[in-house]
């Protein structure tokens, strides 16, 4: 009988490796009763495998809810033992650590505003030598790489074997659908610097509200991450934090049902070909782009001798207004985004300048 009960660390093990893995539950920890019974229907969906509650809550602004504290561990416990579900708790301080492992908390997350401030870190990850648990890492709040990295290094230091990344968006200045900007680009080259560790995706932070969680979720999912961590609460609009952005643990489970789940690489050949092929064409696009690219160069070269002879300004904003409203009106057509044309015409443009500059100053 002993032999067949697995025991929680070769769960939590067997877990770590699941894909996709799904991490759900309250933002906050508010009442034992809440977390028990968030944790009970989130089972009951059957489509969860790890139990999230904040504990200690950072708040932007003081004078909210700022956690239960301590006092919240022993419900983990307790939800824990009701579900077979392990738990997972955020912690920022040597103290929370100590507290948490305390408690038999299965997996340990470093927040987005820890993440940002390497004395933190750095003070989480001392907590931790010597320590056999697993360890998420938030993406910083800010779009820095570095030091979403450098959170990695020190926590790797610490001896810690376990760790994966959670892509929760950056904080971005002014109105956007989103609490914080996805910039999917960041978490694909985090990715791409890091391909032992696991990403997972945090819609819930990302959106801020809950009618395009799943959009955001199913995009993580094409972009191949490995699972996602999504607030769930049993009455979402009366949660004491981040009420707008949780759903209820039956809604946890109808969006992982609708999510379709895609492979990265599939073992068909046939598939795999078909992809080859698909994917010679575009590398040919790519070459024929940038050949047309360097060909626009050599001309960009030549407008800047002829402004040169001629004592002519770089920049000629009319020109340039001419010419962006053109590419948008084309590309338009085409179906490509404003917003993607503008970029690529402003990388185009400032590339273009520093040839002419050249010129001039030659
Ligand atoms: C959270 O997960 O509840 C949280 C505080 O998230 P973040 O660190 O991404 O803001
Ligand atoms: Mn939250």
């Amino acid at each position: 009988m002993e032999a067949t009960v697995m025991n929680i660390k070769e769960i939590v093990e067997q877990k770590w490796k699941k894909r996709p893995l799904i991490i759900s539950g309250p933002c906050s920890a508010e009442t034992e009763e809440q977390v028990i019974a968030t944790a009970e229907r989130l089972a009951k969906t059957g489509k969860v495998d790890i139990l999230r509650a904040g504990i200690w809550k950072p708040r932007t602004r003081p004078g909210s809810f700022e956690g239960i504290g301590t006092k919240g561990l022993p419900w983990m416990q307790a939800a824990k033992k009701a579900t077979g579900l392990p738990v997972t708790v955020e912690v920022a301080t040597a103290k929370q650590v100590e507290d948490a492992l305390h408690f038999d908390i299965d997996v340990l997350w470093i927040g987005a505003r820890t993440t940002v401030n390497p004395f933190s870190v750095q003070e989480v990850a001392d907590a931790l030598r010597g320590v056999d648990v697993p360890v998420l890492i938030k993406n910083p709040i800010n779009p820095d790489l570095e030091l979403w990295t450098g959170a990695v290094e020190r926590v790797a230091k610490a001896g810690i074997k376990n760790i994966g990344l959670i892509h929760r968006g950056f904080s971005a200045y002014g109105n956007t659908e989103f609490r914080n900007a996805p910039m999917w680009h960041l978490a694909i080259e985090m990715k791409r610097r890091n391909p032992e560790l696991m990403i997972i995706n945090d819609p819930s932070h990302i959106c801020g509200r809950r009618d395009i969680l799943f959009d955001v979720a199913q995009q993580a999912i094409n972009l191949d991450f490995d699972g996602l961590i999504v607030e769930s609460h049993i009455d979402p609009d009366k949660a004491w934090s981040d009420a707008k952005q949780q759903i209820t643990p039956e809604q946890l489970g109808e969006m992982i049902d609708r999510i379709v789940w895609r492979q990265e690489a599939s073992n068909s050949e046939e598939l795999q070909s078909a992809l080859e092929k698909l994917r010679q064409q575009i590398n040919h696009l790519d070459d024929e782009l940038m050949q047309i690219l360097g060909q626009r160069m050599k001309i960009a070269e030549q407008i800047g001798e002829f402004k040169k002879n001629n004592q002519i300004t770089i920049l000629q904003t009319n020109r340039w207004n001419e010419i962006l409203d053109r590419a948008v009106q084309k590309g338009n057509k085409l179906g490509l985004s404003q917003e993607f044309i503008t970029k690529y015409f402003d990388a185009v443009h400032m590339e273009s300048i520093q040839h002419q500059n050249k010129i001039m100053n030659s």
